[in-house]
């Protein structure tokens, strides 16, 4: 899945995701990517976007409950930890990220167990910059998941 979280000239922020969905997949499995609150969701306060067992997802609301964060004021990378948290708690071995995204422009990336490599980030406003986090598996390099910039 790729997801995106847009924040416009005008300050209106979109947030939005394009799966192929699971592996394996039954015939006729939607998904959570297109479900409000599980794949992304927007509003006012900022937007967030989520990959990975959207099967795992769909029961947390992960991008809703990121969103929730940062409307209480919590930073886009805290929120964002925060939601993946929430979720590794119940299922240690789950596998996703999700980006926001606030209607400051901040942003930030949180995952759990995608690979070692770690998750791939692009950042554009004007120029492009991309990097890598570190997944919450990997607990040594845990701090750079958090806000940036
Ligand atoms: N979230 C997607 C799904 O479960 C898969 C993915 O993010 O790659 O359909």
């Amino acid at each position: 899945t790729i997801g995106m979280v847009v924040l416009d000239l005008e300050k209106k922020i979109s947030a939005g995701t394009s799966s192929n969905g699971a592996r394996f997949k039954i015939p006729g499995r939607v998904g959570d990517s297109p479900v409000p609150g599980a794949g992304a969701y927007a509003n006012s306060f900022g937007g967030a976007a989520a990959t990975g067992d959207g099967d795992v997802m769909m029961r947390f609301l992960p991008s809703f409950y990121t969103v929730s964060q940062m409307e209480l004021g919590t930073k886009p990378g805290k929120a964002t930890t925060k939601a993946i948290k929430r979720i590794l708690a119940v299922y240690p071995k789950f596998s996703g990220a999700v980006v926001a995204m606030n209607s400051n422009g901040n942003f930030g990336v949180a995952c759990a167990n995608i690979n070692k490599f770690g998750y791939n980030v692009a950042y554009r406003n004007g120029t492009v910059f991309t990097f890598k986090i570190a997944c919450l598996s990997q607990q040594k390099t845990f701090s750079e998941n958090l806000d940036k910039p």
